[in-house]
């Protein structure tokens, strides 16, 4: 089969052509073929190494100075690069800005890294102009740490991903852990895409307790992960994923119907209920329809609107303002209400908080817990808390886990409590029975 590899190759280099006209380098082309041969041919004794190079934002330089320029500076690098390369290494051109290199020998690429990243950090000179620029370097090893070529790409991606966060030097060489890092990231995407495909998400709610009347009368909606190979996966691990694979909003919508059907459920007893909220994502908002969308799904359960509330974060306001802004207006004639989610983790910009149509803001955990430690933090907390009571709004506290942050919560004025003192957040029967159960026994103390 190495013989009809060997032909099939020799076909495919004839066909297209195999360097880069621009730098006289390998293209993209022969550079992937190259690599899957290589991969191939790799052995116990053979190992390989690859290495990317990725110029960022080399457009600018292009627009600033001109194509001829750019291509000079292109160049330049290319021959900058090639003085790293020893005998039956591979240099090819892997995109407009992107070199990638593949080598037999591992130590020589992590020091060939290092001997680059130090020449690129200085300006270049063509045709007496100087230039900075932005770059970062990935490298990855094959069979040590990527076991395929998909692995060798992704955690080549990743390599790069990851040199651009460090400002100083833009250099990773993915390693084991970041593999399997990467590995398990798949997985959740394939669970996530599995559940959103067969709708079979869990979402949770827990019940939220109302200082006033001393009842169960709302509830927030969390998702979670029905049973899997990866055994528990928090939703402050898979919800990021799911973001930045695409696969929030129809989770959302998702999550959304069943709250549908578990408020369904709660009208059938004679009980006030006052409603559940579901978490929305930024990325929702960068979807169309969301109003529509939303309203459709709570019509089709014959749900009276106000029943529905959705949490929104500060965080999200600061990027999309104008979209979130014109959706929360157009849902509040509706009579969906809105909580500000996680108050005192971000931005906390107070005057977001004033400007939007919140009913109520959520002080995050972390507060209520650094209220409990730091004199000077109950301050703030017990300040903010009257401030948001003054101006209209109601207060939520989260994280209620002791008597303590209940009697100190009370104290700032707070309307709502939430927490694993009076509940976690429970499968839905479960949930049902606690709010059924805790309304009756209000009943019974009332008659008494
Ligand atoms: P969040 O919106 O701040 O939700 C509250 C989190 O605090 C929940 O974690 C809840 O279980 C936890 N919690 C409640 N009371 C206590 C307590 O007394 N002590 C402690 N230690 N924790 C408490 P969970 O369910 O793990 O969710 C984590 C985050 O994941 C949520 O934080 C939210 O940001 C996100 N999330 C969960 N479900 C959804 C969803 O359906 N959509 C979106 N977009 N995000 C979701
Ligand atoms: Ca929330
Ligand atoms: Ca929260």
């Amino acid at each position: 089969s190495k013989q009809v590899e060997k032909e099939t190759l020799a076909k495919e280099e004839k066909k297209y052509a195999q360097f880069d006209s621009l730098t006289g380098i390998y293209n993209r082309r022969m550079g992937e073929l190259m690599m899957r041969n290589a991969l191939a041919l790799c052995s116990s004794k053979q190992k390989y190494a690859l290495m990317m190079i990725d110029l960022d934002d080399f457009k600018q330089i292009n627009d600033q100075y001109g194509h001829l320029q750019g291509d000079r500076v292109l160049r330049e690098i290319a021959s900058v690069i090639m003085t790293h390369m020893g005998n039956g290494d591979i240099f090819c051109r892997y995109g407009g800005d992107e070199f990638a290199i593949i080598c037999r020998d591992e130590q020589r690429v992590r020091e060939a890294m290092q001997d680059i990243h130090r020449r690129m950090k200085n300006p270049w000179v063509v045709s007496g102009m100087n230039f900075m620029l932005k770059y970062v370097v990935g490298g990855i090893g094959y069979p040590m740490v990527a076991n395929s070529e998909e692995e060798v790409i992704k955690g080549l991606e990743y390599a790069v991903m990851t040199a651009k966060k460090k400002e100083q030097e833009p250099v990773c060489f993915c390693t084991n852990e970041m593999m399997n890092y990467i590995k398990r990231k798949y997985q959740i995407v394939e669970i996530l895409k599995e559940c959103v495909e067969k709708n079979s998400f869990e979402v949770y709610f827990q019940p939220i307790f109302d200082i006033h009347t001393a009842t169960y009368r709302k509830a927030e909606a969390l998702l979670r992960l029905p049973d899997n190979p990866l055994g528990f996966v928090s939703p402050e691990e898979f919800i990021p994923i799911a973001e930045e694979n695409g696969l929030i909003a129809p989770i959302t919508y998702q999550v959304l119907e069943k709250t549908c059907i578990f408020i369904k459920e709660l009208m059938k007893e004679t009980i006030d209920f006052v409603g559940v909220s579901v978490n929305f994502s930024v990325i929702q908002f960068m979807q169309e329809n969301v109003e529509q969308k939303v309203l459709h799904i709570i019509g089709q359960y014959h749900i009276p609107y106000d029943l529905i509330k959705i949490e929104i974060t500060e965080s999200m306001l600061a990027t999309n303002y104008d979209a979130i802004m014109q959706f929360m207006s157009n849902m509040t004639k509706h009579g969906i209400q809105f909580l500000l989610d996680d108050f005192g983790t971000g931005y906390s910009n107070i005057s977001y908080v004033l400007k939007v149509p919140f009913h109520t803001v959520k002080i995050d955990k972390s507060l209520v817990w650094q209220a409990m430690k730091d004199k000077k933090a109950a301050i703030l907390v017990r300040k903010m808390a009257e401030a948001f009571k003054e101006v209209g709004l109601h207060v939520l506290a989260e994280g209620i886990e002791t008597q303590e942050h209940i009697d100190f919560m009370k104290s700032c004025g707070c309307d709502y409590l939430q927490g694993y003192y009076y509940s976690r957040p429970l499968p839905k029967q479960k949930a049902l029975d606690t709010i059924i159960h805790n309304e009756v026994a209000n009943k019974i103390k009332k008659l008494q």
